[in-house]
C-alpha cells in the first residue's frame, strides 16, 4: 500500500485520508507502486482504467468513469519537423482533464463524499462536474469572471453549481478553499489523486509507442497538471523496469503570464509577483502555480526547458493545427507554439498533447 507525502516536511499520511494540503500548508504527493501487467494489456477496454493496478483506488465499485482515455496518438509534419500528437481533446467532456477527474472523484467516493468543491478557469470545473453527476455526488464549481462563455455553460449543463468570482484565478481559488473548510476539495491543483489520473497519459504513449518511451513531451503548463502527471506517468514505467530513460520535459506558457519561465531563467525558486496580462491562452493564464518548484525540479530533472510564446506565435500555431483537421482551444495552441520554436536534433521522438476541443471556445 501507498501513502501520501508532503512535498515539504516529509510528513505521511494514509492514502485514505481525505486531505488537499499537509498540515504545514504544503501540497501533497502519493507515495504508491503502480504495477504493471503488460500481457494482460491486449484484453483490456482501450480506456485508461487498463492500467487499473497502477491507480490507487481500492475497490472497483467506486470507479467513476466514461471509459475515457486511450486517445488516439497521431503523426503530424509541421513546417519540416516531424511530431506525434495525443489528441486529448477527445475525452468527455473535451479536455485531458478527465483523467485527473476520473480518479480523483473515484477517491471522492470510496471515501463516502456527499459533495465536493473546486475552482477552475474552466476545464476542470467541467471535468470535475460531470463526474460528479455520474458518481452521484454535488458539486460547487468556483469560476472567475470572464471565463469562456461555452465552459460556463457546460458546467450548467451538468446540473453543477456555478460560482462566478469577482477578481483574479487567486481570488477564486480563496472562495473554493473557504468553502472547503466544511466539505472536500476536489482540487485540480491541490489534489494528489488528480496527479495518478493525468499520468495515465504517459502509459497510454508507453503502450503506443510499442513499449517505450518518447524523447521528448512538449505541454502547455499553468498549474502543471498535465506536465507533473505525465512526468510521473513515467517515473511509474521507470520504476518497473519497463523503459530506460525519462523524456524531457519542455514546458510552454504564454508570455502575457509566464512565472515559470521566469524562474526557469533567473533559477529562482520563488514565485515573482507577476501582474498576468489577458491572453488567448485563457487555460494557462495561472500567475502563482501552486506547484511551480515541483514543475521546475521535473524540468530540470529532466534536461528540459521553459518555453514562452506571444499571442501572434499563438494565433498562428492555432490557425496552422486547425486548417490541417484538428479542431482545439487557444490553450492549447500554445503547446504547438512552442514547438515551432524548438529546434528538435535529429530523429527527435516528441510528443505533444492538444490539451482541449475548439469547441468550448469557438467563438474566440
Ligand atoms: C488545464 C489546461 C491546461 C494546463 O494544464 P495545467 O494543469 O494548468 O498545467 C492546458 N490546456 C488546457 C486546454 C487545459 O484545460
Ligand atoms: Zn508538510
Amino acid at each position: 500500500m501507498g501513502k501520501i507525502v508532503c512535498n515539504k516536511c516529509g510528513k505521511k499520511y494514509s492514502l485514505n485520508e481525505s486531505l488537499w494540503r499537509c498540515e504545514c500548508e504544503s501540497y501533497l504527493d502519493i507515495e504508491f507502486k503502480a504495477k504493471f501487467f503488460r500481457n494482460e494489456l491486449k484484453k483490456r477496454k482501450p480506456a485508461m482504467w487498463r492500467y487499473r493496478e497502477a491507480i490507487p483506488v481500492d475497490s472497483d465499485k467506486n470507479i467513476v468513469s466514461f471509459d475515457e482515455g486511450y486517445t488516439p496518438l497521431i503523426k503530424q509534419d509541421m513546417n519540416g519537423k516531424r511530431v506525434l500528437l495525443k489528441l486529448e481533446q477527445l475525452f468527455t467532456t473535451g479536455s485531458f482533464k478527465d483523467r485527473g477527474a476520473s480518479v480523483l472523484i473515484s477517491k471522492a467516493k470510496e471515501a463516502g463524499i456527499k459533495s465536493v468543491v473546486e475552482d477552475s478557469s474552466g476545464n476542470a470545473g467541467c471535468a470535475v462536474a460531470a463526474y460528479c453527476v455520474k458518481a452521484g455526488i454535488n458539486c460547487d464549481i468556483y469560476v472567475p469572471e470572464n471565463t469562456s462563455p461555452g465552459k460556463l455553460r457546460q458546467i450548467r449543463a451538468y446540473g453543477a453549481n456555478l460560482l462566478e468570482v469577482k477578481g483574479s484565478r487567486e481570488d477564486t481559488a480563496k472562495a473554493a478553499q473557504n468553502a472547503a473548510e466544511n466539505t472536500f476539495y476536489a482540487s485540480h491543483v491541490w489534489n494528489p489523486f488528480f496527479l495518478q489520473g493525468t499520468k495515465t497519459f504517459s502509459y497510454e504513449i508507453w503502450e503506443q509507442l510499442s513499449f517505450s518511451a518518447p524523447d521528448t513531451v512538449i505541454t502547455p503548463v499553468g498549474h502543471g497538471s498535465m506536465l507533473i502527471g505525465a512526468f510521473i506517468g513515467f517515473k511509474d514505467l521507470m520504476n518497473a523496469g519497463l523503459i530506460k530513460k525519462l523524456p524531457k520535459f519542455i514546458g510552454v506558457q504564454a508570455e502575457k503570464c509566464a512565472p515559470l519561465y521566469h524562474m526557469y531563467k533567473e533559477n529562482n525558486d520563488r514565485i515573482p509577483e507577476i501582474k498576468p496580462e489577458k491572453t488567448i491562452a485563457e487555460g494557462i493564464r495561472i500567475s502563482r502555480p501552486v506547484r511551480a518548484n515541483q514543475i521546475l525540479d521535473i524540468i530540470k530533472e529532466t534536461g528540459g526547458r521553459m518555453i514562452t510564446v506571444s499571442e501572434e506565435e499563438i494565433k498562428k500555431a492555432l490557425l496552422q493545427i486547425n486548417k490541417s483537421g484538428l479542431f482545439i482551444e487557444p490553450t492549447s495552441a500554445a503547446g504547438i507554439a512552442g514547438f515551432q520554436k524548438y529546434k528538435p536534433v535529429k530523429k527527435e521522438i516528441i510528443v505533444i498533447p492538444l490539451t482541449g476541443h475548439g469547441l468550448k471556445t469557438a467563438k474566440a
